[in-house]
């Protein structure tokens, strides 16, 4: 068994910083001992890297991506092969994507689909989601069997009728079916009837740009739905997760629900983070790449999600990867914004944008570790395999410059999709080293990896309820 130190690094968790070297066997990590102390020099090993300057953390968990998915008339543009590529050179190292039931069609059959699309060809390890579009009697019994085969939430829309939209009745029932095997309810929470009668008349007056995407999916229609699912999950008795939240209001509803004690959870975004509706207001049709739901909010919301994410009354950034390039996709909606696919790259950034937070006083360095690592893994059931640095976890790491800078840009990102929803911008910190259970994938510019190391990683029932 290859037996590998990392000597020399700063190793943060989400609970501890320590000047500590790694032994690593095979896949795994085995120990942590003080830097420079008789039992780390006492190591041997095949291989030593050599990690002093550099902070040694656990790999990325990114919650939230599509890879492939099929949306508006077009797909993804990021394959498993690609998108995974992309998210370990941005020192992500677990992905856990989305699979699809087709209204009409069960569970099993999107399941199967998705585990065709990503097995062999994923370069980190992945686990899935299942999207609940058609919540009826079948489809119920069967979430039992995917939670025990390490599927174990489930995400509903209460926006998009006519595609993935449940009402609140079949909402309802899956949450109850949750509070009894253990599945983890995720919400798109937007009332999504009241917003498509507002896309509707927004139409009808020839507002057919960009930001009329932002100005009809209104805040209070997030807030709204928010509330509706918080009560819901109250009546049901079961934990609550909320995707991508954006509004200020919405992150309200969440912290007022968990002061009353419940076990309600809030994801944000980094583009909800960083950019905001002055993008979907860019002349031209620019706006478009930048089309995403929730949509982009005005700037005035960023303080409230750095303010949530310091409360923990959001737990989690994530970043609902879904790329559609500006050329032929993006494109299908000039002249209607309603028809620009909804999504935005950012698998391979999120890392270093949380670390710029680090760098610009919004969290604490074990904070970044947190809401990027250990949360999502909890939150998940894959911890403490993955999300953390300590004896018996995978050892998915990434050697961390916090000094190195880089400029982010479409001509330099791995991601396949032809634009950057941040190009130009310039971020302190990078990646410079990445192992993916032991394997060195990612190392100073050059990528070591390859399609089909990454394995499906079943997942155990949600491991931060209150
Ligand atoms: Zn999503």
């Amino acid at each position: 068994m290859t037996r590998t130190v990392i000597r020399g690094g700063l190793v943060v968790t989400a609970a501890e910083e320590m000047h500590a070297d790694v032994l690593i066997e095979g896949e795994r990590v085995v120990a942590l001992a003080a830097y420079g102390t008789s039992v780390a020099e006492g190591w041997t090993a095949d291989r030593e890297i050599d990690a002093r300057g550099l902070y040694v953390v656990p790999g990325g968990v990114d919650a939230h991506t599509h890879m492939e998915l099929p949306f508006g008339g077009t797909s993804a543009s990021d394959t498993f092969e690609t998108g995974t590529r992309a998210a370990a050179w941005g020192g992500t190292t677990t992905i856990v994507d989305f699979a699809v039931q087709s209204v009409g069609a069960t569970l099993r059959a999107g399941l199967d689909a998705w585990h065709a699309k990503a097995d062999g060809n994923c370069a980190i390890d992945y686990g899935f989601h299942m999207i609940l579009a058609d919540v009826n009697e079948h489809s119920l019994k069967e979430m039992d069997l995917l939670v025990a085969e390490g599927v174990s939430s489930f995400k509903l829309f209460m926006a998009y009728p006519g595609v993935f939209y449940s009402d609140d009745g079949q909402i309802l029932r899956a949450m109850q079916r949750g509070a009894d095997n253990g599945g983890l309810v995720m919400m798109h929470a937007e009332n999504g009837l009241a917003i498509d009668v507002l896309v509707e008349q927004a139409l009808a007056a020839g507002h057919t740009d960009p930001r009329y995407h932002g100005e009809v999916r209104r805040e209070l229609l997030e807030a709204e739905a928010v509330h509706r699912a918080i009560k819901l999950s109250q009546v049901a008795g079961s934990p609550l997760y909320v995707v991508h939240v954006s509004a200020a209001s919405a992150v309200a509803e969440l912290a007022a629900a968990r002061d009353q004690g419940l076990n309600v959870f809030g994801e944000t975004c980094p583009q909800y983070l960083y950019l905001s509706t002055d993008n979907l207001a860019e002349p031209g049709f620019e706006g478009a790449k930048y089309v995403c739901s929730t949509p982009l909010r005005p700037k005035e919301h960023q303080a409230a999600l750095w303010k949530g994410l310091r409360t923990n009354d959001l737990q989690v950034v994530s970043t609902d990867h879904c790329p559609f390039c500006f050329v032929g996709q993006k494109e299908l909606g000039r002249g209607d914004f309603s028809k620009i696919p909804n999504g935005l790259p950012g698998v391979e950034n999120r890392m270093d944008l949380l670390h710029q937070a680090v760098v610009d006083g919004h969290i604490s360095r074990r904070r970044w570790i947190e809401i990027a690592c250990a949360t999502p893994a909890r939150m998940f059931g894959l911890y403490p395999r993955k999300g953390t640095i300590a004896p018996g976890a995978d050892a998915d790491i990434v050697l961390y410059d916090p000094t190195a800078t880089q400029t982010l840009s479409a001509q330099t990102h791995h991601m396949n999709v032809d634009y950057s929803a941040y190009e130009g911008r310039q971020l302190t910190g990078r990646v410079r080293t990445v192992l993916s259970r032991g394997t060195v994938v990612v190392d100073d510019n050059r990528w070591f990896g390859r399609a089909g190391h990454g394995r499906f990683q079943p997942r155990a029932t949600c491991q931060y309820l209150i």
